[in-house]
């Protein structure tokens, strides 16, 4: 018997395969390329999934806030993209399943936008008067939305007139990036989430929990003021604790604003901590969860008690102090 299998295992590397001591399954060449366009398929159904949740959550705090926000801009709640906007071995899988072409065209309609009151959809595209296909950020377009006029699309083989009433919003792109990562962050202008912190909230108060939280750095400055402390102090990081506070508190009323619950979202630190035991109580440049929980617990009390009273939900600033 242990003559015979050696002589099989022999066998098999003359044979010319790998030298693996077992026989393998025959798969073959077609059954590989449709598990591919499968796995593609469930790749890009999740990634848009994800999307149009993040968005359709950020949209209600990024509109509810304009007058806590240094900057707005008006926006129509579309993704546009193009099939440059893929990686070359994507790009097959995302005109498939995405409908991506060589122009851009409307990749998403958040859910709740007023690009979805206009109806418009996924495919469609922007013209310029003179017919050529353009995005909803070009000086023409914009121009149109700002003046409330009809743009001219395209969808399909037609072309046709759409009358979108474009939302006042904070002045911050959003964004999704693809890792699993647990991690958000801001930078001034944008508002980023990793698809593991989609993954790790538990509900979309939590996940506007967090888009409040990046909000509140790109209105307070922090930016800015983390940039400068750096230049002053050649330390900067002794600076960045009170400001995670800081947004936290305000994050917290830009949520509530926005018609979010804030019952329990700071549970979220607690299940941080589960799956991050040695931050717990050591952190460096952030204050430590259970800070951060208690925190929020107490700024909840603040705000309920403006609600009871009827005042409106705006966080105490220090000028406020001798007011109240
Ligand atoms: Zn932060």
């Amino acid at each position: 018997m242990r003559i015979f299998l050696s002589a099989l295992i022999l066998g098999g590397v003359w044979g010319g395969c790998a030298s693996v001591s077992t026989r393998l399954p025959d798969i073959t060449a077609p059954q590989i390329s449709g598990e591919q366009t499968r796995q593609e398929a469930l790749a890009f159904e999740d990634l848009e999934r994800q999307q149009q949740r993040l968005m359709q959550v950020a949209l209600p705090v990024l509109k509810a806030n304009t007058e806590l926000c240094p900057k707005t801009r008006q926006d129509i709640g579309v993704i546009m993209h193009s099939l440059k906007n893929y990686p070359k071995a994507l790009r097959p899988a995302a005109k498939r399943e995405l409908g991506a072409g060589e122009e851009p065209s409307i990749r998403l309609v958040v859910k709740g936008s007023a690009a979805e009151a206009a109806g418009l959809k996924a495919g469609d595209q922007f013209l310029t008067s003179k017919g050529k296909v353009t995005t909803p950020n070009s000086k023409a377009i914009q121009a149109q939305l700002n003046a409330g006029e009809t743009v001219q699309i395209q969808r399909s083989n037609n072309k046709m007139p759409i009358t979108v009433t474009s939302d006042t919003v904070c002045g911050y792109n959003v964004r999704l990036a693809q890792t699993s990562t647990i991690n958000a962050y801001a930078d001034g202008r944008n508002i980023t989430m990793t698809t593991g912190m989609m993954n790790f909230v538990k509900n979309d108060d939590e996940l506007a929990l967090i888009i409040g939280h990046e909000l509140g750095h790109n209105t307070m400055g922090h930016i800015r003021k983390i940039v400068s402390n750096i230049i002053l102090s050649l330390g900067g990081t002794r600076y960045t604790r009170p400001f995670e506070s800081e947004s936290d508190y305000v994050g917290l009323y830009y949520m509530v604003r926005a018609g979010y619950s804030p019952e329990g979202v700071e549970d979220f630190w607690r299940r941080l901590a589960v799956t991050n035991p040695k931050h717990v109580a050591r952190a460096k440049t952030h204050p430590t969860y259970p800070n951060r929980y208690l925190s929020i617990a107490a700024a909840r009390a603040e705000i309920r008690a403006k609600q009871a009273a009827g005042q409106p939900l705006i966080p105490n600033f220090k000028t406020d102090d001798n007011k109240s």
